[in-house]
């Protein structure tokens, strides 16, 4: 760990465990009474972990406002949009062959979809308006007889951009078109109310609310009639669906992290705003910089720009030893392409080459921004110096 580090901010690529999860895991690992396996129901030891994993189930429905019995524990985002895409098809074949999705999906989403498009589905990939957001028309007017599912994401992790899912569901419901929401960057920053919005499937993430990584989980609608296929076969836990050993210290650690972020999504919503104004007005001082993505319709802890003259690389390089940032996302992030969210809202050349997100959240503090700008100021003026030389 360099010694110089200023701040980490690349909150939308993970976060740090709050200190409430690491608790709620320890008491699960080793305490003599709790470590069981949770399908040994024949002895008191795996009776009390499957009643700390069906509390668990309630704090996140709770969270949610759904039922417990529709939410299936996997291990991450990327098992449960695997779940809920390729579950649903492969469980629904006679439905229809079509999927709608976005062009700016997560890869997990993307990928899927592509291995379903090589399996005889197809596929429509919406662009979104220059804003970053698909118009209601759009997705209306790709859907046709055969779609059978209507995949998109709430919160775009490149952007912030919030796309309003409430207002599709209820479109899509009436028209019998199930829906599947990832909403890895929003659970836990953003009222989720599934009571009220007729969403079929949804995906989360612990990592991303101050979880543990590798344990998430997929909401599933009347999970009962809802017919999904599931991806594994073995020892029958979560109905089948999902079968293994439950994690019951990644299980009850994720569901104190998420009881914890809905507890307090106003008070960091309101810490990540002022956090992202003064990083606004540190970075405006400089000329030539692009703010990519919706101002409003944004989530105000990811905040995604570019610099004239600045590629991304030459940034991160110059950084890298004291700020944690990004450009695009973690799992693009080995490879040198441009992100593809960017690219589909129609933004090209040093625009798009150059863009870098910044993220950050609860613990993430002021003078940790007001550094962090400061540092990136200077790197930005160092390397046009370099550039014009
Ligand atoms: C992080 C993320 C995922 C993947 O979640 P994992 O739990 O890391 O597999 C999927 N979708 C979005 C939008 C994400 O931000």
């Amino acid at each position: 760990m360099p010694l110089n580090i200023k701040a980490y901010l690349d909150y939308a690529a993970t976060t740090p465990m709050a200190p409430e999860a690491v608790d709620a895991m320890q008491c699960y690992l080793t305490s003599s009474s709790n470590f069981a396996n949770a399908a040994s129901s024949q002895h008191s030891y795996g009776q009390n972990a499957a009643s700390a994993i069906d509390n668990a189930r309630l704090e996140m429905a709770r969270g949610l406002r759904c039922n417990p019995k529709d939410i299936i524990f996997t291990s991450g985002a990327t098992e449960s949009n695997n779940l809920a895409i390729n579950g649903f098809m492969l469980g629904y074949q006679n439905r229809g062959n079509h999927i709608v999705t976005s062009a700016y999906e997560h890869k997990s989403v993307l990928d899927c979809c592509r291995h379903l498009e090589s399996q005889g589905i197809r596929v429509t990939y919406l662009r979104p308006d220059s804003d970053g957001l698909l118009t209601m028309d759009s997705i209306l007017n790709a859907l046709t007889d055969e779609t059978a599912l209507v995949s998109l994401m709430h919160v775009n992790n490149e952007t912030g951009i919030m796309q309003d899912i409430g207002c599709i569901a209820h479109a899509l419901e009436s028209k019998g078109i199930a829906f599947h929401v990832d909403a890895a960057q929003s659970a836990g920053k953003v009222p989720i109310d599934l009571s009220l919005m007729p969403i079929d499937l949804l995906s989360l993430s612990a990592h991303k609310f101050h979880g543990p990584k590798g344990i998430g989980c997929l909401y599933v609608r009347n999970r009962k009639q809802a017919g999904l296929r599931p991806l594994l076969y073995g020892g029958g836990q979560e109905y089948g669906l999902r079968p293994g050993t439950l994690p019951t210290h990644q299980i009850v650690s994720m569901a104190a992290a998420f009881t914890l972020a809905c507890a307090r999504q106003e008070a960091d919503a309101g810490h990540c705003r002022q956090l992202r104004q003064m990083l606004r007005t540190v970075l405006g001082g400089l000329d030539g910089v692009h703010w990519n993505g919706g101002q409003n319709d944004a989530i105000p802890n990811i905040v995604n720009v570019s610099f004239d003259g600045v590629g991304a690389d030459a940034l991160l390089i110059a950084l890298r030893d004291s700020i944690a940032i990004s450009s695009g996302s973690a799992c693009n992030s080995g490879a040198i392409e441009p992100s593809n969210v960017l690219r589909a809202m129609g933004i090209e050349g040093d625009r798009l080459y150059g863009a870098v997100r910044i993220s950050f959240g609860r613990y993430t503090t002021a003078d940790e921004i007001e550094q962090a700008g400061q540092s990136i100021c200077e790197a930005v003026i160092r390397l046009r110096k370099l550039a014009s030389e």
